[in-house]
């Protein structure tokens, strides 16, 4: 078994985006659910503080490394990631892999209408990609039994669930055995991508990794979550001065 990447309790896998896309590509051929996080270093706080999302990442079938926080950290402590594999970036490899390849995913998440728009445009962009189908991510606990029969009836072998974090790896954790997609994949705020509703930060900027800088500035009501990159460094550096780096 390929060794772990382990950033403050959290195992990445350590692998290229084109490696992932290969792995998921031959999970889709499986029988079990498969289940893929990606964590930035705002998730992986979140899980020094809640147990339970820290026992769900350590049980995934796959972790990568989302934003460039978490390839630093790895550097940091000496034990480097082969790259940043974000979620979003991720999605659109896959979709465009399955659109070559007869497989089906459905988009579940966001607003209502975006899931929508998302799959118009995605089938626009990769043409021949199935969509199996799309729910919004505003639901009442009564309503799950149902989405899950949508998904299940649609039978995708990929599942993207965009509920925002710890909620969508929560809920993929919690229904795992009764999901019948052959992967599903924690993605955040992916679907209002790629329906246009937000847009990925400027090519000069991903290039320079500031894309953390950009959402900071175009969100800023997620102040809060960005507090925790400063506590975020400051964790890895005691991790590292403990390891006697
Ligand atoms: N969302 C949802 N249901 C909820 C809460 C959030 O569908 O109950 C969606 C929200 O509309 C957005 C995404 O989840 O599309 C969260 O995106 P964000 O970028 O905040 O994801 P994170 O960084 O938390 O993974």
């Amino acid at each position: 078994m390929e060794k772990k990447i382990n950033i403050l309790g959290v195992k990445f896998d350590n692998i290229t985006m084109s490696e992932a896309v290969n792995k998921i590509s031959k999970f889709m051929d499986g029988n079990v659910t498969k289940c893929i996080y990606t964590p930035n270093p705002e998730i992986v706080m979140l899980a020094q503080k809640d147990t339970q999302f820290m026992d769900i990442m350590t049980e995934a079938d796959m972790i990568v490394p989302d934003g460039i926080g978490i390839i630093k950290a790895a550097k940091m402590l000496k034990t480097p990631l082969k790259e940043k594999v974000g979620g979003c970036d991720l999605s659109y490899n896959l979709l465009e892999y399955m659109s070559k390849h007869s497989r089906s995913v459905f988009l579940f998440g966001a607003a209502p209408g975006t899931a929508d728009k998302a799959a118009e445009n995605m089938k626009k962009k990769f043409p021949g990609l199935i969509v199996a189908g799309t729910h919004n991510g505003y639901f009442k606990k009564e309503d799950e039994a149902a989405i899950i029969e949508q998904i299940n009836n649609s039978k995708p072998d990929l599942l993207l669930v965009a509920l925002g974090a710890p909620k969508q790896e929560k809920w993929i954790f919690e229904n795992k055995n009764t999901i019948q997609a052959k992967v599903c994949i924690g993605v955040g705020g992916t679907l209002d991508i790629m329906a246009g509703n937000l847009r990925r930060a400027p090519k000069w900027m991903l290039k320079l990794n500031l894309e953390w800088l950009y959402r900071f500035v175009k969100q800023p009501t997620r102040f809060k979550r960005f507090l925790e990159l400063p506590k975020f460094v400051i964790k890895v550096f005691i991790t590292k001065g403990k390891r006697g780096e």
